[in-house]
């Protein structure tokens, strides 16, 4: 997989901080098992909170706290304690997690002109849903009011920054207007994850946004 689209270091701080919302918890997971490159800028992040733990002053736990604690490990049963998780087809391991499979578990809902979507259960600050869009189809022109993450899984869409392929990644913020069109010959699948609702230009979707949850 080539991946020209990757994660921001601001991003990638906030998720070894421990600091996102699960909806953008879930598409730096899921990028970060595809991608060598953040992966490993993400180690180092995550080696900073390390170093910064061990030079933290200590707070004490109360006596018994290592017992109880050596006894729910103990307690575990085999299965809690190693379950595998494994790529299901197109989708990656954090994200066959939250569909509980592979892509023919997903409950996709139509949106229109051959376009479907699925809501992913995660937290109320911010939302994540994977997107179908067939070739050659446009997913009409929005702006933002928060941040959008756009996550390819399959095929690939053009829009007037670049092209996303599998892997990729497109971050868009407040300034960003765009118009993401499938590019022909291949369904393109993606997950999404936005802060705030988007803002759509034309009257129709602005319309049917209440009903979409977009
Ligand atoms: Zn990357």
């Amino acid at each position: 997989m080539s991946i020209r689209h990757h994660l921001t270091d601001p991003l990638l701080m906030a998720y070894a901080a421990g600091e996102l919302p699960e909806a953008f918890n879930l598409v730096v997971a899921t990028h970060v098992s595809l991608c060598d490159e953040c992966r490993a800028r993400l180690a180092s992040f995550e080696a900073v909170g390390g170093a910064m733990l061990e030079t933290e002053d200590v707070a004490a736990m109360s006596e018994d706290s290592l017992a109880l604690c050596m006894d729910r490990i103990s307690g575990l049963s085999q299965a809690t304690a190693r379950r595998p998780l494994k790529r299901a087809g197109i989708l990656p391991a954090p994200l066959a997690d939250y569909v509980g499979g592979g892509i023919g578990k997903v409950k996709w809902r139509n949106l229109g002109m051959g376009v479907k979507q699925a809501i992913l259960p995660t937290g109320k600050d911010a939302s994540a849903r994977l997107l179908y869009i067939p070739g050659g189809q446009a997913v009409p022109d929005h702006g933002h009011r928060g941040l959008e993450l756009t996550l390819v899984l399959q095929g690939a869409f053009r829009d007037e920054t670049d092209r996303f392929g599998p892997g990729d990644i497109e971050i868009a913020d407040e300034a960003m207007q765009h118009t993401p069109v499938a590019e022909e010959g291949e369904v393109c699948i993606c997950l999404a994850a936005t802060d705030a609702p988007l803002k759509f230009n034309a009257i129709i979707p602005r319309l049917a946004q209440p009903f979409l949850r977009i």
